[in-house]
């Protein structure tokens, strides 16, 4: 009875029924602007001491009522409903084309992509076969695309997660853990998982000059992944003191609005052109 009071309360509050209304609205726009392709990939460069080595590919909503729409305000209702999963193959089709396309240019053919996986994406039973999919589709090199996960996708079913890794790692395909330190992945798991590299979290770069238990956990990091045999790279990087104390604690590499925002593929282009 309690149960029913609840549900009876929910249906009848009318700002709860707004939001549910804004939701189901919102689901529907993303099917159509799927099949309307109104999603676009853009890419932030990633660089190493010299030079752009590859980039992260963010998602992009031109929603044709609501101008462009942040990642942050549809991919967690994408997650709940479902949606990812078409969502998520798109990124990794349209991702996969980019680097096949990349591969016939000497100038772009080094540069690898790294695209976020979602954990109720990964641990879909089909998901390796997508990825495979895709980069066979598009004629892609498998050892020049990573995939991003999170340490939320670690508290599914580890056994199911090693053993999808190690299948796609098996093909060449890259993986590191995002947000570094801001979840709650073990060490434990840590040593378990074949990953290539680790993602330390913006937020931990962001006063990494001016407060020390940042700026600690940033090195700690930094360490961690080089005991292991992983590359660290750093995200969120905005000035060049940060940028220089990263590098001085020998970081491999960052991104970050320093070198440049997530731009649309010419624009990356152009800025790859230009060194
Ligand atoms: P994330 O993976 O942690 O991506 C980093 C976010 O920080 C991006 O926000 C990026 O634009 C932003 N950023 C980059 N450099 C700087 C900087 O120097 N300073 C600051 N303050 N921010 C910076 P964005 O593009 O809005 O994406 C937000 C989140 O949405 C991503 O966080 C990721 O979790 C998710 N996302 C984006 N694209 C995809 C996708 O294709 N699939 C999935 N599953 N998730 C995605
Ligand atoms: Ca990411
Ligand atoms: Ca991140
Ligand atoms: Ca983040």
């Amino acid at each position: 009875a309690k149960a029913a009071g609840r549900n009876t309360m929910r249906f009848y509050d009318p700002l709860m029924q707004a939001a549910v209304h804004r939701r189901a609205t919102l689901e529907l726009d993303m099917r159509i602007g799927l099949e309307q392709g109104q999603f676009e990939l853009f890419y932030q460069p990633q660089k190493d001491r010299d030079r752009i080595i590859g980039c992260e590919a963010l998602l992009r909503w031109h929603h044709p009522q609501g101008g462009f729409i942040s990642p942050a305000a549809f991919i967690p209702l994408a997650e709940e409903t479902g949606l990812i999963l078409p969502l998520g193959e798109w990124v990794l089709r349209a991702a996969c084309t980019q680097l096949a396309c990349w591969a016939q240019d000497p100038e772009f053919a080094h540069l690898s992509i790294a695209v976020n996986v979602s954990p109720r994406q990964f641990h879909e039973p089909g998901f390796v076969d997508h990825v495979l999919a895709a980069l066979a589709g598009a004629g892609a090199d498998a050892s020049r695309l990573e995939l991003e996960l999170t340490e939320g996708l670690l508290l599914q079913d580890i056994e199911d997660t090693i053993r999808k890794m190690v299948q796609l790692k098996g093909y060449g395909v890259g993986f590191s853990l995002d947000d570094f330190g801001t979840g709650y992945s073990s060490l434990a798991y840590l040593k378990r998982l074949p990953l290539d590299q680790l993602k330390i979290d913006q937020s931990f770069v962001r006063d990494v000059l001016t407060d020390p238990n940042d700026a600690a956990i940033a090195r700690t990091i930094v360490g961690l992944g080089i005991s292991l045999g992983l590359r660290v790279i750093a995200e969120g990087v905005e000035t060049e003191a940060q940028r220089a104390f990263l590098e001085r604690h020998h970081c491999h590499a960052w991104q970050g609005y320093l070198l440049s925002r997530p731009l649309p593929v010419a624009e990356f282009e152009a800025l790859v052109r230009a060194g």
